[in-house]
């Protein structure tokens, strides 16, 4: 079958086009800019043949459903493109960040189902109103195929009330839905069934500690195959330190800011979400710049690696307590696939906790999976490249064959 993966932001759309059969790549895209003078469209098509065939287009992109158009006249193109027709494709699969407590699995996609997308809008203003923009318009232009939303959230909905509960008023979780439900939830799951399979053990017999680190990141503590904790909470701001993003600061900090800075809620929000992290600390947000000025001498990107990788090592550790048993850790995303330096630190001092690290295997560099532990390690530590485009399509199958 083929599935065109959905990831659609308040001004964006990535989309990828792929084989569920051969799981190749047909397509990947990108539209950016969307409402702004001029937008950009990068469309690579992968027609069977060695070349990869790449479009960029500049032009207004006023709305989404100008910018899907866009990419579905790419996408069937006669000369540039890998379909005939749009109605070749077997299903559209779209990423949603926030299902709250309603989605425990990908979902085929209704008007119910849209109607539990928007009543999660206030947990995710705008992550969810533009994951439905996107629906929307694919509903509109692919009539005929079925639709699929895979949650950020689902994956986490095994969690235990005493990790999901803040301990605040209980009427706050009844009425308002205040309580942790993590994200990142398809690429931990994929890279748990990943590291099962790389094991040869049932994955609902696997207990592992699973690290994304991205731009966002978060660690999630696998027990049996299922999410038993994870760092992120009622929003992607919880937990470790990331790009822009504070990750956890004393909730005081709050009130300390509106009260003797003069700030208020939304200036506090984007102090938090957006000038904080990696960035507040030293004013990059990109660990290859961070290394770079570190070499340099630069104090600040030094302290800004040392406060990041401490609190990774903190939830991994945290995260062997609530396990017990650790057969795995893995590393995923931008950071985690690629950077040897934040993977050692991260794990420095585990050796107690049956944690041993190979430091040549470490600075290794691949695509494919690779394992970082030595032979003696009592937990096997991979470095498994997470993949949420191709996770996304293996859900739209599996949903649909049922
Ligand atoms: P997201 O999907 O959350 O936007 P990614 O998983 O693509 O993010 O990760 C992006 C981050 O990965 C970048 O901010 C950068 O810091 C980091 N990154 C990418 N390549 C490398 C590298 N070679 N070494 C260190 N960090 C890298």
């Amino acid at each position: 079958m083929k599935v065109l993966v959905i990831n659609s932001g308040s001004s964006s759309i990535k989309y990828q086009l792929l084989d569920t059969e051969t799981e190749a790549v047909m397509v990947n895209g990108l539209v950016e800019r969307i409402g702004e003078e001029v937008g950009d469209l990068k469309n690579k098509a992968f027609p069977g043949t060695e070349n990869e065939v790449v479009t960029e287009i500049q032009q207004p992109i006023p709305d989404h459903n100008t910018g899907m158009r866009l990419a579905i006249e790419l996408i069937t193109d006669p000369e540039k493109g890998v379909l005939k027709d749009k109605g070749e494709i077997g299903a559209i699969g779209h990423r949603v960040v926030h299902g709250g407590e309603d989605f425990h699995k990908s979902t085929v996609i209704t008007d119910e189902v849209i109607a539990a997308i928007e009543a999660c809008v206030p947990l995710a203003p705008l992550h969810n109103s533009a994951n439905l923009d996107g629906i929307r318009v694919a509903m509109e232009l692919f009539p005929e195929a079925p639709q699929v939303a895979v949650f950020d959230t689902a994956f986490h909905q095994t969690i235990p009330a005493h990790a999901y509960m803040y301990a605040l008023p209980y009427a706050l979780y009844e009425e308002n839905r205040i309580r942790r439900y993590g994200f990142h939830g398809t690429s931990h799951k994929f890279v748990a069934g990943e590291m099962a399979r790389l094991l040869g053990k049932p994955l609902e017999e696997t207990n592992m500690v699973t690290v994304h680190l991205g731009n966002g990141g978060s660690i999630t503590a696998v027990e049996n195959g299922q999410s038993v904790d994870t760092s992120m909470g009622m929003t992607p701001l919880e937990g470790l330190v990331m790009g822009t993003r504070s990750g956890d600061v004393d909730p005081a900090v709050h009130t300390f800011l509106a009260r003797n800075k003069g700030m208020d809620i939304e200036q506090i929000d984007t102090l938090l979400n957006k000038e904080s992290g990696l960035k507040g600390l030293c004013g990059m947000n990109d660990m290859r710049d961070i290394h770079a000025a570190i070499e340099k001498g630069d104090k600040h990107a030094e302290i800004a690696l040392g406060v990041q990788t401490y609190r990774n090592r903190k939830y991994i550790g945290a995260y062997m307590a609530v396990l017990g048993r650790v057969d795995a850790i893995v590393f995923t995303a931008g950071i985690g696939e690629n950077d040897d330096i934040v993977r050692r630190e991260s794990l420095k001092d585990l050796e107690a906790f049956g944690v041993e690290i190979d430091q040549d295997a470490n600075a290794k560099r691949g695509k494919e999976p690779f394992k970082i532990s030595t032979e003696a390690s009592k937990v096997a530590v991979w470095v498994i490249p997470t993949n949420e485009e191709l996770a996304i399509a293996r859900e739209a199958r599996e949903v649909l064959s049922k």
